[in-house]
């Protein structure tokens, strides 16, 4: 027999309003927690930045001002709300949108669908939890590679995160570290306005084609990085060395899950919850997961994206 359960959602970005719907959907009793005072989570641009200390404000949004989306919005859809082209002054009807028409599908496209208000009571009533400490936080992990001697280079050094605009990068010499979506997107922008841009990746294949030799305008490919002086010289690993001013993390984040994949999962938990599906036994589970692990074993490790 099916259950109707209450079912608390934790987030109000597009994995958290997928979820209400399909949670809703199947006859479950929803309320959604949002700290923030919008809806739309990593789609909320923000100009403010992090400080490197510890008991700093968090800025959960990581997007730079000019930033469009990386994949086509034929994939940014859910099954009844796809991302279609809207007809508007203000619209984007761009198959790569900007960030901010994202934003706008998902406050008006009928994700939030009966949401608004209880969204209302609940983003104030979270402020008041965080004020007294009750709730605690949830932060996107950011990749930030390790590098010999940081401690003592006087240059400095951010993560992607925290990239608003070029601006503040006019005549510098950049170390931009990783080459896939954020990479590539930045380093273009930088073009514009830094006197040099060092790229370091990861992979043996771009690197044998792209080595330091090759330079593009104010471009250069490297491999990896190998350690930093306290001269603010980066040492590459095949022994270049630059003087910089700024290395830049475009290293990425964990847990990037696409829309139609939360739909997918949502859907599912939503049918577990009720009964509707149901769960394999733990042993088999444990068996998924092993045989999972040694699949992963036997290509030497986790494969990780390659910068
Ligand atoms: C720079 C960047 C570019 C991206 N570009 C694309 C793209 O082009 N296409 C694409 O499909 N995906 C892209 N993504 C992936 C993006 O993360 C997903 O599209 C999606 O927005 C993630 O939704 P989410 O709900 O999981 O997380 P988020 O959007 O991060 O939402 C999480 C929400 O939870 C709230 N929250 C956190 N902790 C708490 C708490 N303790 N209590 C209450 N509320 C809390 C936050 O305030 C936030 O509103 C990009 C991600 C990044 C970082």
């Amino acid at each position: 027999m099916r259950h109707s359960r209450s079912v608390a959602v934790i987030g109000a970005g597009a994995g958290g309003l997928v979820s209400a719907r399909e949670l809703s959907c199947e006859g479950h009793h929803v309320v959604v927690f949002e700290r923030n005072t919008q809806i739309g989570g990593t789609w909320v641009y923000s100009p403010e930045i992090e400080s490197d200390d510890p008991n700093r404000t968090r800025v959960h949004s990581s997007l730079f001002n000019s930033l469009r989306t990386n994949i086509p919005r034929e994939l940014m859809g859910v099954r009844d709300y796809p991302f279609v082209p809207r007809e508007g002054k203000d619209r984007d009807q761009r198959r790569f949108p900007s960030h901010r028409e994202v934003l706008k599908s998902l406050g008006n496209g009928g994700l939030n669908f009966d949401l608004k208000m209880g969204l209302l009571i609940m983003t104030f009533l979270m402020l008041w939890l965080f004020v007294l400490g009750i709730i605690p936080t949830l932060e996107l992990q950011r990749f930030m590679g390790l590098i010999g001697g940081i401690d003592r280079w006087p240059g400095e050094q951010l993560h992607s995160h925290n990239y608003r605009d070029p601006e503040s990068f006019r005549g510098k010499v950049v170390v931009l570290i990783g080459y896939s979506s954020s990479g590539t997107d930045i380093s273009q922008e930088l073009i514009e306005v830094a006197k040099e841009i060092h790229i370091a990746r990861k992979s043996a294949r771009t690197t044998k084609l792209l080595n330091t030799e090759s330079i593009i305008n104010n471009v250069s490919f490297h491999p990896m990085v190998e350690s930093v002086r306290k001269d603010g010289t980066v040492v590459f690993q095949d022994g270049c060395v630059v003087s910089a001013d700024v290395i830049l993390h475009c290293t990425g984040y964990a847990n990037v899950v696409s829309f139609p994949m939360f739909e997918l999962q949502r859907n599912w938990v939503a049918g577990v919850l009720s009964n509707r599906i149901a769960l394999p036994s733990k042993e088999e589970m444990l068996a998924d997961v092993n045989a999972f692990y040694e699949e992963l074993e036997a290509f030497g490790k986790a494969q990780a994206s390659d910068p």
